[in-house]
């Protein structure tokens, strides 16, 4: 039998309630996030990807336990912890850490990089002061920071430095599973992908596991074994990274990748923008939720919501179009059209 894997998420759900008093009942909910499902084994890298305000963040937030869902369970090492309490959550925090998009936020701006960076170990962990300095130097070393930053603050760095000691601070407490939220959305492109690189390195040092967030289709690609696409609070498409571009079967998923430029030069279809605005997470449509933009959306789409189902190896899409396959492979990926 295979060993559980290390990360199992299923059904989560998270549902905001608008509009509610402290004694009155509220007048709608916001569905953030609608029945997610998938697991993540250890050393496995996940790339979750889609537009801005599908969830992604919120779904981060439920893994780490920083969130509670509204239903659902969240099983990490083969133990139930969506409905743990801030207390009991405690011993396992050391084994997820999570790095937000804005390393500035994370960093108390009056620590100097020293406690930062080993501020996470501090419960519970017996080491001298000595002992504590060594440490983080060593996971300064290890992003490409050098000792002599030890003693700087946060504001004496450059964006990209932030995140290097954001990310040195994840992994001061060896963590098995790294949630990366966006990570390096709000760098330089030149330094995005020295910060890609390094992540990527760290992976295979450390035998991480990621579940790695990004609205760039082509950032999770370039780190990811699998890729999860979310639209609307819900997955759509799973599949493996290698050659994801000619593998998407969602009309969804083919509009992000044919947004994005090609570096292939074979390549001779120019960019297309995804069309339309993703729907009101507090109003969704009934059925898909992509069929108000989708070119292709026929008779079931508007009525039922369609299951994430196997339409392929390592290959899951949720769409109603060829017996619940999506798109036909081997077709252009802005194609519209019906035959
Ligand atoms: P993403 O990270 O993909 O941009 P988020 O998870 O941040 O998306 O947000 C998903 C949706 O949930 C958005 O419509 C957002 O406005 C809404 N949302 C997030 N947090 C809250 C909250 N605390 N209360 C109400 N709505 C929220
Ligand atoms: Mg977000």
């Amino acid at each position: 039998m295979n060993p559980a894997p290390l990360l199992e998420v299923t059904d989560l759900t998270k549902h905001y309630p608008v509009g509610s008093g402290f004694f009155s009942r509220p007048m709608g909910w916001v569905k953030a996030v609608n029945g997610v499902s998938f697991s993540i084994g250890r050393g496995e890298s996940l790339g979750l990807v889609g537009e801005s305000g599908c969830g992604k963040s919120t779904l981060a937030r439920l893994v780490a336990r920083l969130l509670r869902p509204t239903d659902g369970s969240i099983r990490f090492g083969g133990r139930e912890i969506g409905a743990l309490d801030r207390r009991a959550m405690r011993p396992l925090r050391k084994r997820m850490q999570i790095i937000f998009q804005d390393p500035y936020a994370s960093l108390d701006p009056r620590m100097t990089v020293a406690a930062s960076v080993t501020e996470p170990l501090l419960n519970g962990a017996t080491l001298s002061k000595r002992e504590r300095r060594s440490l983080a130097a060593d996971m300064l070393a290890t992003v490409g920071l050098r000792t002599s930053d030890l003693d700087r603050f946060p504001h004496e760095f450059s964006g990209g430095q932030r995140q290097r000691i954001g990310i040195a601070r994840a992994l001061c407490v060896r963590p098995e599973l790294v949630i990366a939220d966006e990570p390096v959305s709000a760098l330089d492109v030149s330094i995005q992908a020295q910060i890609l690189n390094l992540m990527k390195d760290l992976q295979q040092q450390f035998g991480l596991a990621y579940l790695f967030i990004s609205h760039d289709i082509s950032v999770v690609e370039h780190i990811c074994n699998r890729i999860a696409v979310m639209y609307a609070g819900q997955l759509v498409e799973t599949a493996g990274s290698e050659g994801f571009h000619w593998a998407c079967r969602h009309p969804y998923t083919r509009a992000l990748v044919a947004a994005v430029p090609q570096p292939d030069p074979q390549v001779i279809l120019p960019p297309v923008p995804v069309e339309g605005e993703p729907p009101d997470p507090a109003a969704l449509p009934p059925g898909c939720p992509y069929h108000p933009r989708c070119p292709h959306a026929f008779d079931p789409c508007p009525e039922q919501r369609p299951p994430l189902i196997e339409a392929g190896r390592h290959h899951q899409v949720a769409c109603w179009l060829n017996g619940g396959k999506g798109v036909e492979q081997g077709l252009p990926l802005n194609w519209h059209g019906s035959g």
